[in-house]
């Protein structure tokens, strides 16, 4: 780190003594930097004890980065406790229940509890890992406190299913004698509410409490550490409404407002210089965030000059391979010009945007670490399914795979039909012999497996969605469960692309077999694997910053993510593609294919909003079209707006989509 000179707003948060202090400000403005030299002139100036003081981040990545940070600054000191929320209310609850490690419960189990429970009820669910994570998902938030569970409604299940497993799951727990993460906060806060002795010796404890990405906190902990920090009130939080981006796990940004209200006397400060960005993607960020509503305006400006740093890129690609190759080719032509693959990364929307370019970078040699794991879509119970009818119409027999295809469409064929471990269809006609429709199913499926084994891996999926019907299987199978088939789709659509250039099946399905070993590997050593390029989601990239970033499908639909738009959370994905941009350093690339999947996308309102500030498109306003020249805004709507050319005395009517999108206009001016 090249530290020039703290400025003022900077010193007076560094320098500050006891007493509350709220440090509002955004991206790249020093305030993680702010924190740690805060640590250090608190122990050097203030003569106060490392071991008084606690630092609390959200994710352990970055509670171990500080810890590095740190001491790379002040390597003679020790004992100063950095930690997440969990760590740091684990440690309080085994101090008071010598509660040891394996008293958390594992991941392994808590889907074995939901897989169980879901059997047990004989539930019509496939209880598979995706599923139960999901559930899951929905049971930590309910737990953690801003649902409650008699109005709640699921999302992935029956609601009358899902208190069923919600309590199934909780007496799991009780009566394994184990604790989740939500039961640690919830433990932690009624411990310390109901043991004031405890509370006492924790507030000796940790006199000094810092807190970093202050945004994200949730009511529970905001709660417990108000009961820590109590009474000495050495509370120091940083943080940036426009980064809060964990709104769906009860993260509440109001919380900030009321901050100085539970903490009287509480200094606000605030920093405006930008020390990570260019130029050009403050500029950008900045026309992007306006659009948001309820925010604290920060005046923020780059610390770096117009033109002494890259320009943002928009990048239009006709497809998704289109885009991976993009993005391989400039990651090798930045890297032979020197810069490091550690300098480098890809920023996505969710974690099963990046597939196929994973696949890509293993293909080119291109080392990267991943912060969050990758799924893997060929172990997805849709895949399995793909596979299986291409095992039987490779000749495959087995019981156990016709069982899980065989009524996918229902055929109405039973379990005790297939009493054999090797099936013979002949026997299966036999067995039905007098049930013309169900022998006539079989014989469509004997032809299907036929077509099928004769088709390139590409067709065949398609077959076995289309012709088969395991589309509209699956489509029937999301309305029963009361959920949307999108997601469903969405991993057909990429199972099938995956198969798109190979020719035999078998070289496919080596393809396949690779890709998960490696990508078993990838997901065991994580982001371990140094000078390596990194490949994160949006959310797993807070509070970091890179010299290249590359942000992957710019679209609508994929960000903002479509479940947002339907359920009206766009403000949050903005503040969430808003954390994206504003992890350049220097070069920005964002990528906005025109097809995903075959089909047609439109460019992401973010990227049309980084383009042009919409504020400005205004009657009377000057603009700079590229085609045109120079004009004067004679009307707009919602569509589109017209303008008066000098030039050639001519009015035109302009797409306002199209124009933005296409960076048609070079300059507007009030
Ligand atoms: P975020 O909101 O993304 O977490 P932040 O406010 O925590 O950002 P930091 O990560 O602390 O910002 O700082 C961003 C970059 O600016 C770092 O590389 C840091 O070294 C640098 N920086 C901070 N303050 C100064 C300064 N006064 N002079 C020069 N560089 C600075
Ligand atoms: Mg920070």
């Amino acid at each position: 780190m090249i530290l020039v000179e703290f400025n003022e707003s900077q010193k007076i948060a560094i320098e500050h003594g006891g007493g509350p202090m709220l440090l509002l400000a955004g991206p790249g403005s020093g305030k993680t930097t702010v924190l740690i030299h805060r640590i250090k002139y608190m122990i050097q100036h203030h003569g106060i004890r490392p071991e008084h003081i606690l630092v609390i981040t959200f994710t352990k990545a970055a509670a171990n980065e500080m810890k590095i940070r740190f001491r790379n600054l002040c390597p003679e000191v020790g004992s100063v406790t950095f930690g997440t929320f969990h760590s740091v209310f684990f440690w309080i609850l085994r101090n008071a229940y010598n509660y040891t490690g394996t008293d958390i419960i594992t991941d392994a189990e808590k889907y074995g509890a939901v897989r169980d429970s879901i059997e047990r009820h004989g539930f019509r669910y496939d209880s598979q890992e995706d599923f139960a994570r999901n559930v899951l998902g929905e049971i930590g938030c309910v737990k953690s406190e801003m649902c409650d569970l008699k109005s709640y409604e699921s999302t992935t299940m029956k609601t009358d299913d899902f208190r069923v497993v919600y309590d199934d799951y909780e007496n799991f727990l009780r009566y394994r004698g184990k604790i989740d993460f939500d039961d640690m906060l919830v433990f932690t806060y009624e411990l310390l509410s109901q043991r004031q002795d405890i509370l006492d010796m924790w507030r000796n404890r940790f006199q000094y409490i810092l807190i970093d990405e202050f945004q994200d906190i949730n009511t529970i902990q905001y709660d417990t550490v108000k009961l820590l920090a109590k009474e000495r009130n050495n509370i120091f939080a940083v943080g940036d409404d426009d980064q809060s981006i964990y709104g769906f796990r009860g993260a509440a940004p109001a919380i900030m407002k009321r901050f100085p209200k539970d903490f009287p006397g509480t200094k606000i400060e605030y920093l405006n210089m930008n020390y990570r960005c260019s130029y050009d993607v403050v500029e950008c960020s900045k026309r992007i965030i306006k659009n948001n509503t309820d925010r604290y305006d920060k005046n923020l400006q780059s610390a770096f000059a117009p033109g002494e740093s890259d320009r943002v890129h928009i990048v239009k690609v006709k497809d998704g391979t289109e885009q991976n190759r993009k993005i391989v080719d400039k990651i090798r032509e930045l890297n032979s010009a020197g810069i490091p693959y550690s300098d480098i990364a890809v920023i996505f929307r969710t974690n099963t945007e990046p597939r196929a370019l994973s696949s890509k970078l293993m293909e080119n040699g291109i080392p990267f670490s991943m912060k969050d794991s990758i799924p893997n879509i060929f172990t997805h119970f849709l895949a399995e399914n793909i596979f299986d009818y291409i095992k039987l119409a490779r000749g495959c027999r087995e019981r156990r795979v016709l069982l899980r295809v065989i009524n996918k469409p229902n055929r109405y064929i039973s379990r005790d039909a297939l009493d054999s471990s090797q099936v013979d269809f002949e026997m299966l006609r036999q067995y039905y012999k007098d049930k013309y429709r169900i022998v006539n199913n079989i014989n469509v499926l004997e032809n299907d497996l036929e077509r099928i084994s004769r088709l390139a891996p590409y067709a065949a999926v398609n077959y076995i969605r289309k012709a088969v019907g395991l589309e509209a299987y699956v489509r029937e199978y999301a309305e029963y469960r009361g959920v949307s088939a999108d997601d469903y789709m969405d991993v057909l659509d990429e199972i099938q692309e995956s198969a798109r250039d190979f020719l035999s099946m078998d070289g496919w399905l080596e393809y396949i077999d690779r890709y998960t070993a490696e990508l078993a590997e990838k997901n065991r050593t994580g982001s371990m694997i140094p000078d390596s390029v990194t490949l994160t989601t949006m959310h797993s990239a807070k509070g970091l910053e890179y010299a290249y970033v590359f942000i992957m499908d710019a679209a609508e639909g994929m960000t903002p993510h479509r479940k947002s738009v339907d359920n009206d959370n766009i403000e949050e994905e903005r503040r969430l593609f808003y954390v994206a941009v504003t992890r350049a350093k220097y070069g920005l690339y964002i990528y906005v294919p025109q097809k995903i999947f075959g089909k047609n996308m439109n460019v992401s309102r973010f990227v049309q909003e980084m383009l042009v500030d919409r504020d400005l498109i205004r009657v009377g306003n000057k603009i700079v079209h590229k085609r045109y020249g120079q004009g004067v805004i004679t009307y707009v709507d919602e569509k589109k707006l017209c303008v008066y050319f000098e030039k050639n005395g001519e009015t035109k009517t302009l797409s306002l989509e199209y124009t933005i999108s296409n960076e048609l206009i070079e300059n507007v001016q009030r």
